[in-house]
C-alpha cells in the first residue's frame, strides 16, 4: 500500500496526565491574556460574559493542542474511522462538560475563585448548542463524547445551522416561538477550515456521452452550485487522549460561480444569490418524528451528505493517495465506516456511487460493493408520518444524475435480489421497490438504506424486534443477519458527574473506582440500598437538589413549590405518542378527588413539565396550552392546601434539563407501548436517582430488566394488547362511558372551569380522545396508569423503601452508558480499534 508521507510526530502517548497538571496559576494566565488580548477586556471587571469566553477560549487552546495530537496519532497508526453522518446535534452548553472531561474542572474553579467568579456560574452563561430536536440528536452528542472517552477515531458530520432549534416562552399559556441566536457573537467552540471547503453542485440536467470504448458516460451540468464551509467542535474524551471533531458546514454562495453576474454588473443580483444560499443552512427544522417534505429540506440534506462524502474522499486520499488508483478501493473499505443517524442523509448514499463512478472511474460493481461495505444505517422510528420519502419530481429536478443512480440500484435489487426470493411476484416488487408508485411517485429513503447498509439497527431490543417482524419483515428475508439491535446509551460525564455534583461526590467517595468510564460499578451499591446510613446521605443529596430546583422554578415561572412534595417530571418533545395528555388527565383527576375530599391522604405533589411542540403541530400545542391553564386554576386553589402544583418549565433544553434531572423524584416515561423507539431520558432520570412510571416500551423494558420489577411502576397495555385493540377496532367511547372519572375529568374540559370565559378551548383534547379515535389509546391506559400512580404515591409514603428504590435505580444503570453502546457498535459493526 502507498501512503502519502506520514507526517512525523512527537506526540507523547499519554497527555490526558499532561492536562491534568496544568496548574491553578497557569489557568489564571491563561484567562487573564485572552480577557487582555483576545477580548480587549480590564482584568478583575465585574463581567460574567467575558470571564465565560475567556475561560472558554483559554481551555480550547489546551484542547486544540490535544485535537492535533489526536489527528497525528490516529494517522500514525491508520486506524478505521467511522464518519457518524447526522442532520441533528443536541450538544448543550460545552465548558464545564470540556472542564470535566479534562479533569481540569477544580483548578479552573480555584483559578476563578481568586477572581472572584463561582466556575457554576460561569458554566451557566453560554449559549446551548441546540441544533437538534429532541432524543436522537442527543443521541449523536452522547455517542461522539464516548467514541472521544474510548479513543476511536471518529468525525461527527452536521450542519452549521445559523439558528438551531427555536426558543420556547408562554404568553397566556400558548407557546411563542423565538429564533435560536447561539452564534449572535461567535462561540468560542469551533474552528473555521476555509482551506476544507467543498463545492456542491446541483440542478441541471444529464447528457450522455459515448465514450471510445464503446460504452456510455453520464455527465451532469450542474445548474448551480453550492459552498459548503466547514467549522469544527472539538469533542474531548473523558479521562482519554483524544479529542475528536465535529465538523459542521454553512452553506454560501459559490463565489466563482457568481463571477459571472459580477461582471455583467448585476451586482444587486449576485448578492441575491448570496442570500439564497445562505438559507440553505440558515435554521433546523423543528419537526421531531416527522418529515417537513419541502424543497429546502431536501436541498439542506443533500448539501450536508455531499459535503461530508466529498470531504471523506478527501481525508481519505490525503493520508493514503488517490482512490482512482483500483488497489486503493480495498482500503477505502478497510479504513471507512460512514453512519447514517436515521434516514436523514440518505443521499450520502447516492453522492458516494456517483462520486465514485463519476468522478473515480470506479465500475459499477465495485462502487456498489465499496457502498454496502461502507454504509449501516440506524432506524429510529416505526411512526408511519416519520418515514421520509422524497418525490420522484423533486429528485428530477434537484440532483437528476443521482435519481438516474438510484434507479439502476432499484433495478438490480428488483431484478436479482427480490425476484431470488419471491420469483415474478410484482407484488412483492411493488413493496419492495425503492419507489413508492401511485399519483406523485416517491423514493423511500429507509429502503434505499436498507438495501445498501450492511446493518441495519434499531435503538432498543424491542424497538429492533418490531423492526423486524413489522417494518421490514421482508427486508429481514432477504438478509437474514442485516437487521440488528443496538440499545441506545447515555454519556454518564454530562448526565452525572457533570450535573449532579453532590451525588458524584458521594459516588466517588463510595465506589473505589472510575465510576464515569465504567459505569457497570455503580452496582457496588447494591449492598448499600438497605443501609440506613447511606439511605440518609442519598436522600440528603436528592433533597439538596430539590430545593436548588425549587429557586429555578421561582426564577422561571414564580411558582412556589415545596422541595417536600413528590417531584414528578414528565420532560421530552411534545407529542401525541409520549402521551403528555395523559399525565394531564390523571393530574385532573387528582384535582378533582382533591376537590371532593380536600383531607384526601396523599403525598404533596409537583408535576414538572418540560417540552417544546414543533410549530405547526396543532393539537400538541393545545395541550401546552391546556397543561399552562389548568396549572393556573391548580396552583391558586387554596382548597387542595398545596396538595397538587403543576410547573410547565419553558423552553425545555440540554442546560435545563441537567437542572431538572438531578431534582426528580419520578420519571414519567408513558408512550403507547410500541411508539416510542427507545428514550434517553428515562435513562438520564433512573441514573439520577428517580423511580421510573413507564409502559413497557422502548428502553423502559431494558430499565426494568436491570433494576427489577419492584423498583419500577409498570403500568398500561403491552405492544400486543395495543395490536389487538387495534385488530378489533378499539372504541375509545367504551371507556368514556364506563368510567365515571374519565368521563367527569374529559366533560370539565369542554367547561370554561379552566379558561374563564372561554367555553371550549380545551375541547380540542376531549375530541382527539373520542371523535379523533384516541390513537394513542390514552382511554385505555387511563385506570392502569391511576392505579400505578396510587401505588407510587404509597410507596413514597414509606422513606426507606423509597430511598432503596432510588439507589438501586442509580445502581443498576450500568447498562445504558453510551460507552456501552459504542462498544455495540465497533464490534457488531464498525469493526474498529482504538489509537492512544
Ligand atoms: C435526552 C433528551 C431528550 C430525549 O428525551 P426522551 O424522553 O427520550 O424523549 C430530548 N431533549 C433533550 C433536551 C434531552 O436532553
Amino acid at each position: 500500500m502507498v501512503t502519502k508521507t506520514k507526517t512525523s510526530t512527537n506526540t507523547q502517548s499519554s497527555t490526558k496526565n499532561k492536562t491534568q497538571s496544568i496548574t491553578v496559576a497557569e489557568i489564571s494566565q491563561r484567562i487573564e491574556h485572552h480577557l487582555k488580548f483576545t477580548l480587549d477586556e480590564q482584568i478583575n471587571v465585574d463581567q460574567k460574559p467575558a470571564y465565560w469566553r475567556a475561560t472558554s477560549l483559554a481551555l480550547n487552546d489546551i484542547i486544540v493542542e490535544k485535537l492535533q495530537n489526536t489527528k497525528a496519532r490516529q494517522q500514525q497508526s491508520e486506524v478505521k474511522s467511522v464518519n457518524y453522518l447526522s442532520l441533528e446535534y443536541l450538544m448543550g452548553r460545552l465548558l464545564s462538560n470540556n472542564l470535566h472531561n479534562l479533569g481540569l474542572y477544580t483548578n479552573t474553579e480555584k483559578a476563578l475563585k481568586t477572581m472572584g467568579f463561582e466556575l457554576a456560574d460561569l458554566c451557566e452563561q453560554g449559549a446551548d448548542l441546540a441544533l437538534g430536536n429532541g432524543g436522537l440528536g442527543r443521541l449523536a452528542a452522547c455517542f461522539l463524547d464516548s467514541l472521544a472517552t474510548l479513543d476511536y477515531s471518529a468525525m461527527g458530520y452536521g450542519v452549521h445551522y445559523q439558528h438551531g432549534l427555536f426558543k420556547q416562552s408562554f404568553a397566556d399559556g400558548q407557546q411563542i416561538e423565538t429564533p435560536d441566536m447561539w452564534r449572535e457573537f461567535g462561540s468560542p467552540w469551533e474552528i473555521c477550515r476555509p482551506e476544507s471547503s467543498q463545492t456542491i453542485p446541483l440542478y441541471g440536467h444529464i447528457e450522455e456521452v459515448a465514450q471510445a470504448n464503446g460504452t456510455i458516460k453520464s455527465v451532469w451540468h450542474a445548474g448551480k452550485t453550492l459552498k459548503g464551509v466547514p467549522w469544527d467542535v472539538p469533542i474531548v474524551g473523558y479521562n482519554s487522549d483524544t479529542v475528536n471533531a465535529l465538523r459542521l458546514w454553512e452553506c454560501r454562495a459559490d463565489n466563482a460561480f457568481d463571477w459571472d453576474t459580477f461582471n455583467h454588473g448585476d451586482y444587486l443580483q449576485a448578492h441575491q444569490q448570496q442570500v439564497a444560499a445562505e438559507t440553505v443552512s440558515k435554521v433546523l427544522y423543528p419537526n421531531d418524528e416527522h418529515e417537513a417534505g419541502k424543497e429546502l429540506r431536501f436541498v439542506q440534506q443533500y448539501f450536508f451528505c455531499a459535503c461530508s462524502v466529498q470531504d471523506i474522499i478527501a481525508r481519505f486520499e490525503n493520508q493514503y493517495g488517490a482512490l482512482a488508483e483500483q488497489s486503493h478501493w480495498q482500503t477505502f473499505c478497510e479504513k471507512v465506516a460512514i453512519q447514517l443517524n436515521d434516514t436523514h442523509p440518505t443521499i450520502a448514499i447516492l453522492e458516494l456511487m456517483r462520486t465514485l463512478i463519476d468522478n473515480h472511474n470506479v465500475d459499477w460493481d465495485n462502487a456498489w460493493a465499496i457502498c454496502q461495505k461502507v454504509f449501516a444505517y440506524t432506524n429510529h422510528t416505526l411512526l408511519p408520518e416519520a418515514l421520509e420519502k422524497w418525490s420522484v419530481a423533486l429528485f428530477q429536478r434537484v440532483l437528476p444524475r443521482h435519481l438516474s443512480i438510484l434507479y439502476r440500484i432499484n433495478e438490480a435489487f428488483l431484478n436479482d435480489d427480490v425476484n431470488a426470493l419471491w420469483p415474478n411476484n410484482d407484488d412483492m416488487r411493488a413493496r419492495l421497490s425503492l419507489i413508492e408508485e401511485g399519483h406523485e411517485p416517491k423514493v423511500r429513503m429507509a429502503h434505499l438504506c436498507v438495501v445498501t447498509a450492511h446493518r441495519v439497527n434499531g435503538v432498543a431490543q424491542i424497538h429492533s424486534d418490531l423492526v423486524k417482524q413489522d417494518l421490514f419483515p421482508e427486508f429481514d428475508q432477504l438478509w437474514p443477519t442485516k437487521l440488528t439491535n443496538v440499545t441506545n446509551g447515555i454519556t454518564p460525564r454530562r448526565w452525572l458527574k457533570a450535573c449532579n455534583p453532590l451525588l458524584a461526590n458521594l459516588l466517588d467517595s463510595t465506589i473505589n473506582a472510575d465510576w464515569a468510564k465504567d459505569l457497570n460499578r455503580l452496582s457496588e451499591l447494591k449492598h448499600l440500598a438497605d443501609n440506613a446510613d447511606f439511605q440518609q446521605q442519598f436522600m440528603a443529596i436528592k433533597q439538596q437538589n430539590k430545593i436548588a430546583l425549587t429557586k429555578e422554578i421561582k426564577k422561571l415561572t414564580g411558582i412556589t413549590v415545596s422541595p417536600d412534595a413528590i417531584f414528578d417530571v414528565q420532560i421530552k418533545r411534545l407529542h401525541e405518542y409520549k402521551r403528555q395528555h395523559l399525565n394531564l388527565l390523571h393530574i385532573i383527576s387528582l384535582y378533582r378527588q382533591l376537590l371532593a375530599n380536600p383531607e384526601l391522604d396523599m403525598q404533596p405533589r409537583v408535576f414538572i413539565f418540560g417540552a417544546k411542540a414543533a410549530p405547526g403541530y396543532k393539537l400538541a400545542k393545545e395541550i401546552i396550552y391546556a397543561t399552562n391553564k389548568v396549572a393556573e386554576k391548580i396552583n391558586n386553589d387554596i382548597r387542595i392546601q398545596d396538595k397538587l402544583k403543576v410547573v410547565f418549565l419553558p423552553n425545555y433544553r440540554v442546560s435545563l434539563a441537567e437542572k431538572i434531572i438531578p431534582a426528580a423524584d419520578v420519571s414519567e416515561q408513558i408512550s403507547t407501548a410500541g411508539k416510542e423507539a427507545s428514550g434517553t431520558g428515562n435513562m438520564k432520570l433512573a441514573l439520577n436517582g428517580a423511580v421510573t412510571i413507564g409502559t413497557l416500551d422502548g428502553a423502559n423494558i431494558e430499565i426494568a430488566e436491570e433494576v427489577g420489577d419492584d423498583n419500577i411502576f409498570i403500568f398500561g397495555l403491552t405492544v400486543d394488547e395495543v395490536k389487538a385493540l387495534d385488530a378489533q377496532d378499539y372504541n375509545s367511547y367504551q371507556y368514556y362511558q364506563n368510567n365515571a372519572e374519565i368521563r367527569a375529568c374529559l366533560d370539565w374540559l369542554d367547561t370554561d372551569y379552566f379558561t374563564p370565559g372561554n367555553p371550549g378551548e380545551l375541547s380540542s383534547i376531549k375530541e382527539s380522545f373520542l371523535a379523533g379515535g384516541d390513537p394513542y389509546k390514552v382511554l385505555a391506559d387511563f385506570q392502569s396508569y391511576a392505579d400505578a400512580q396510587l401505588a407510587l404515591d404509597k410507596a413514597y409514603r414509606n422513606p426507606s423503601q423509597w430511598a432503596k428504590m432510588a439507589i438501586l435505580n442509580t445502581a443498576l444503570m450500568g447498562k445504558f452508558n453510551s460507552d456501552r453502546s459504542i462498544e455495540d457498535y465497533v464490534q457488531n459493526i464498525w469493526h474498529l480499534t482504538v489509537s492512544k
